[in-house]
């Protein structure tokens, strides 16, 4: 049932809003569309944050919202919605905007075989697919806005507000899930997961992010169901996993996702971490220092490298196999490369797309001996790397850790701010 909720009960201050968010809204309800903030943010607002990012939801087709805006692009094929872009370069913002979507039960939908790689061709034309097990390829019918929240996934993320006339549309009591601080999936939970096991990752997320309880009926089939995760093709897996420990809360979650019993063989690269093996030897430590920091980098509004964050993760991977490489009487360097090279075969796999990630990784892992080798040439080379920042960032964690010399890492941030004739008296000091 559709309630429309007024300011005295929903208390959004309006403060909080993007003005550009704003006025994509209102371009488009004087076009006259419906249109209204939607999901997260509305979420946020509620919550009394200020949200990072805004949505759009509208009953405008996507060629109609574009045809709205100076630069409006249409993007996404499994789900097309359209980009309106405000500003230019560093301080440009991005506005979604998506068209009401039908809630197709699976029964309406047309089921292809395989994943979405073998599967275009059947695809082709076709606006609502499913694979065999249940799994959404496509969702691109547009429909009715009540359909449009039955289709989102929980209660508290299928929230419209009106900028304009103050209300929230809730069809769900969201709004009353917000209060009790609760994580209810809309419709069957089973079949919300089947269609999208993403959706499994995302209610840790949300839990962890926000401090809210999963309500029982959404958290008894997340154990059941998570081997479905399998069937997601891994770059969304990978950016899902990116997300988690961008919130802000990646402590958090992975202790929720420990809690839920997903810690082991959803994420390879989580595997690495999560090892129990860990607890006993130490190296938790490092990654709980750099989990730490990286939450407060969120929280502190500077940004986080996810190549940063995933070079932490996998580092004690790299060391594992680089000493066993040794140990077989490989050199240092080469036994490095191909430790590395080994790690990002079995904790990442294709990376297609993500060389630059991958690139970045790579330099943070190589510098580390590099830092221990403090001569004239080998120092300016190495404070001059435009990588070398997160490098030694890297190194500071490893000695915060107990893994590096602190003396170390201490020389390096005064090699760094020094000049001249300062530098070569560190470097006449450390010989
Ligand atoms: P965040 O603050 O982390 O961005 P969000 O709620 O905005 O959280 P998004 O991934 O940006 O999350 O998605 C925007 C909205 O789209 C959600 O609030 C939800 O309504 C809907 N949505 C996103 N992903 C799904 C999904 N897998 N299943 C159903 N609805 C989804
Ligand atoms: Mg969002």
């Amino acid at each position: 049932r559709r309630t429309e909720v007024r300011r005295e009960q929903h208390g959004i201050d309006p403060k909080l809003l993007d003005d550009r968010a704003v006025k994509v809204v209102t371009t488009l309800q004087d076009a006259g569309y419906e249109a209204y903030i939607v999901g997260g943010a509305v979420r946020d607002l509620l919550l009394g944050h200020r949200p990072k990012d805004f949505d759009v939801a509208t009953n405008a087709t996507p060629e109609q919202v574009k045809a709205l805006f100076r630069r409006a692009f249409i993007i996404g094929r499994r789900f097309r919605i359209v980009h309106v872009v405000h500003g230019r370069g560093r301080e440009h913002e991005v506005i979604e905007v998506s068209t009401f979507r039908a809630y197709l039960d699976n029964a309406a939908a047309e089921q292809v075989e395989g994943n979405e790689k073998t599967s275009k061709a059947e695809m082709a034309g076709k606006s609502h697919v499913v694979d065999a097990s249940g799994r959404v390829l496509r969702d691109n019918v547009w429909g009715p806005q009540d359909e449009d929240a039955a289709r989102r996934d929980f209660t508290i993320n299928a929230l419209y507000y009106d900028p304009r006339r103050e209300i929230v549309v809730d069809y769900h009591h969201g709004i009353e899930d917000a209060k009790k601080r609760l994580l209810r999936m809309i419709g069957d939970p089973e079949t919300r997961y089947r269609e999208d096991p993403v959706r499994i990752i995302r209610v840790v997320r949300f839990a962890a992010k926000l401090g809210f309880e999963i309500e029982p009926a959404t958290r008894t089939p997340i154990l059941r169901m998570a081997d479905l995760l399998a069937n997601v093709p891994a770059s969304r897996l990978f950016d899902e996993m990116i997300k988690l420990l961008q919130t802000g809360h990646a402590l958090a979650s992975l202790e929720e996702l420990r809690r839920q019993g997903l810690h082991r063989g959803v994420f390879p690269i989580l595997d690495a971490v999560l090892d129990d093996a860990h607890r006993h030897d130490g190296r938790e430590k490092f990654i709980h220092l750099a989990l730490e920091d990286t939450d407060r980098r969120v929280n502190d509004g500077r940004p986080v490298a996810p190549s940063f964050m995933l070079a932490c993760m996998l580092w004690h991977d790299v060391v594992k196999r680089r000493d066993k490489l040794r140990a077989q009487g490989e050199m240092p360097m080469p036994a490095l490369l191909q430790a590395i090279d080994q790690v990002f075969d079995a904790r990442i796999g294709d990376i297609s797309g993500r060389g630059k990630l991958a690139a970045d990784m790579r330099e943070i892992w190589m510098m580390q001996p590099r830092f221990e080798r403090r001569t004239p040439s080998t120092a300016e080379a190495l404070a001059a790397q435009p990588r070398f920042r997160a490098g030694f960032d890297f190194l500071a964690l490893r000695a915060e850790a107990g893994e590096a010399d602190p003396a170390l890492a201490q020389w390096w941030g005064r090699y760094a701010g020094a000049v001249g004739a300062e530098r070569q008296g560190l470097l006449d000091a450390a010989r």
